[in-house]
């Protein structure tokens, strides 16, 4: 079973609007709330995909309710810790072709609850063959809290996805218990190490994927959205191409790749199966409007004119 974490769950708000007026009313007539945050569009994905998985991470209030009820009603099943506090709207604004977000940092958790939260884990972790963290924390946690998890997920065998960024990705990366995979896009590889990746210098982009901070991650997915990914696995380097499609909204597309890999490795399928199945699940989000949501009928017409090469 694949266990997801995410520790800063959301409703997620659509507002699609035609225009988007400011220092006026916009009026919406239509708006969509679904249960969010990266971790919870992993879990939704596998979920598609037919894996068997249980989302965890903490909630709390009226809209943490509202978050569960929303996964009960998708049929994903769900072992989270509570909280005091309110759990996080998170606002987009869809607007002449354009998204305007406004994301609220969301509770404080005390902590006692992250002792609680540990505890839970810890029994839910002999559950899991493979383990995904997604996204930020919620206030109060330290920011080597994810450190904690991969420990606690290593130490009992378990293999962890962690797709996170900044402080608390270096964190991750820099402690003893090592990640089994991560997941960056270009973007975040610039922030981690201060260098740009580029296809176009693939040299170079080697020469980044080989440094010291990444020693002893099995799995390093560069994802580089319409571009495909570069990938490193053990000591193989990997090209995978992927076909241009109209793309619908590519938000998401990473959480929908993590959850690929997860589903792919849970399988214990073989390197480039994966690779074709993680590339495949980004590409089908982007075909659909919602956030983290795939059409798996299209799975096998995509993942067929993927392509990998070694380098
Ligand atoms: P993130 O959302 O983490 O920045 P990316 O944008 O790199 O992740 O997207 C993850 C994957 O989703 C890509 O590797 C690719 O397979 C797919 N994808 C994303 N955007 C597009 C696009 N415009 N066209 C085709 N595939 C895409």
């Amino acid at each position: 079973m694949i266990v997801t974490v995410t520790m800063n769950p959301s409703i997620d708000v659509s507002y699609p609007l035609r225009e988007f007026k400011l220092d006026t009313v916009n009026r919406a007539a239509t708006v969509s709330k679904t249960a969010g945050g990266k971790g919870l569009n992993v879990t939704r994905v596998i979920h598609e995909l037919g894996g068997e998985v249980i989302a965890t991470g903490v909630i709390g209030g009226h809209h943490g309710a509202f978050i569960l009820e929303q996964l009960e009603k998708e049929g994903i099943r769900h072992k989270f810790s509570p909280i005091k506090e309110e759990s996080r709207n998170s606002i987009a604004i869809l607007h002449e072709g354009q998204q305007t977000e406004i994301l609220e940092a969301g509770p404080t958790v005390t902590l006692s609850e992250q002792e609680q939260f540990l505890e839970h884990f810890q029994s839910l972790v002999t559950e899991a063959d493979c383990l995904t963290i997604s996204g930020s924390l919620a206030k109060g946690f330290p920011s080597d809290f994810y450190q904690t998890l991969l420990k606690l997920a290593t130490d009992a065998g378990v293999r962890v996805l962690l797709d996170t960024a900044g402080e608390s990705l270096k964190k991750s990366l820099s402690g003893k218990s090592k990640p089994y995979l991560i997941k960056p896009n270009a973007e975040e590889i610039q922030e981690l190490l201060g260098k740009k990746v580029s296809i176009r210098e693939l040299e170079k982009f080697k020469a980044v994927l080989d440094n010291e901070l990444f020693s002893g991650v099995e799995w390093i997915v560069v994802s580089l959205g319409a571009q495909g990914a570069v990938v490193k696995h053990r000591h193989s380097i990997y090209r995978v191409f992927i076909p241009t499609i109209q793309a619908v909204n590519p938000v998401g597309s990473g959480d929908a790749t993590l959850a690929g890999l997860a589903f792919a490795i849970s399988k214990k399928t073989e390197a480039e199966e994966i690779m074709k199945t993680a590339m495949t699940t980004g590409i089908l989000n982007t075909l659909e409007e919602k956030t983290g949501h795939i059409d798996p009928s299209n799975f096998d017409k995509y993942f067929k004119q993927i392509q990998v090469e070694k380098l």
